[in-house]
């Protein structure tokens, strides 16, 4: 890697994105740290360049924002030509909030449709001579497993890989959209819990499961759309994951302590440990690995 590199990640502000961009900048790649608010944004550059890294560049970036993603793409044309890495990071939950559309609606805007559209508004700005090829990595959750989806029609169509599309990605957010409008939730279709799940979140956790099964199958369908590209002019390798349960404050800080083997004293998952798996596949990009949902360096059931 080189500074001609570049890599954009989004949601950098603070959490794991942050972490993220520090373990990118340490292999001196030229990082993009993007944020929805220019003083925390500029906040967390700062940061990193009283720690030597100056590789690390801000640029705005509200992903549930068009016209933010296009300012974006078109800054990123001008001033690099193009880019090898993406890493949608960015995401939200409405932690012990109703399951009103007003909660919901944004949840699903960033964590699904906004890492859509930034990734399709990026896409055309990949280098063709990425070593390997470029790649795009989503950061998604093991909460977006299709083990916590109450519908069999629903489970079946997702977890058929080959025939994914995003088409049938879209209307299954919009379906959940379109029932929490109408507050006809029904039973059966959307997300049943485990105790372990509702004795943390109760119901609240059920639009950023959604959103995370959108995300995690989007970027299946989109592995399938760039596998079937005529000519394929350049390679682009997409990859969901999960960083692991982190002590940050999307959960509240309640990561949860887990005694690893051989040590004393249980402790939560630190963000730079939650960036390992994310930086690990845009920085190795495993062959064979493209489509599928990974954690701690391992591909895992969807
Ligand atoms: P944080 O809350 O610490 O960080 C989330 C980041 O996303 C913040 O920088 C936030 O910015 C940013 N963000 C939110 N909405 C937008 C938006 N519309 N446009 C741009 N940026 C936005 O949480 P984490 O670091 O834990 O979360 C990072 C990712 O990891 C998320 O996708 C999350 O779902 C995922 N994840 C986290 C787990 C965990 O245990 N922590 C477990 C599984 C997945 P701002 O400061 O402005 O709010």
């Amino acid at each position: 890697w080189s500074k001609d590199t570049v890599a954009v990640v989004t949601g950098a502000n603070k959490g794991i994105g942050l972490a993220i961009v520090r373990r990118l900048a340490k292999e001196g790649i030229t990082v993009v740290l993007t944020a929805r608010d220019t003083t925390r944004g500029k906040e967390a550059l700062e940061s990193l360049k009283s720690q030597g890294l100056h590789n690390v560049k801000f640029h705005p970036l509200d992903v549930a924002s068009p016209e933010s993603i296009l300012a974006l793409a078109e800054w990123l044309h001008k001033t690099y030509g193009g880019i090898d890495i993406l890493i949608n990071n960015a995401g939200i939950s409405s932690l012990h909030k109703d399951m009103t559309f007003e909660n919901v609606k944004p949840v699903l805007d960033t964590n699904y449709f906004g890492v859509k559209n930034v990734t399709k508004a990026l896409l055309p700005l990949f280098h063709d001579d990425t070593p390997g090829g470029a790649r795009v990595v989503v950061v998604a959750s093991t909460l977006g497993q299709l083990k916590h989806l109450e519908s069999k029609d629903y489970v079946k169509t997702l977890s058929d890989r080959e025939h994914l599309t995003e088409d049938f990605v879209d209307s299954f957010a919009n379906h959940y959209l379109k029932d929490v409008a109408n507050g006809s939730q029904k039973e059966g279709v959307w997300p049943i819990w485990s105790d372990w799940v509702n004795s943390r979140y109760g119901r609240s956790a059920e639009d950023y499961t959604v959103s995370k099964v959108a995300a995690i199958a989007y970027v299946n369908a989109l592995h399938n759309i760039l596998v079937a590209q005529p000519g394929k002019e350049k390679k682009i390798n997409v990859f969901s994951c999960c960083p692991g349960y982190v002590d940050t404050d999307i959960n509240g800080n309640t990561g949860v302590k887990t005694c690893e083997e051989g040590a004393d004293t249980p402790r939560v998952k630190t963000p730079e440990e939650g960036a390992d798996t994310p930086v690990w596949l845009a920085l190795h990009s495993p062959e064979g690995g493209s489509g599928k949902f990974w954690t701690e360096r391992k591909v895992i059931e969807f």
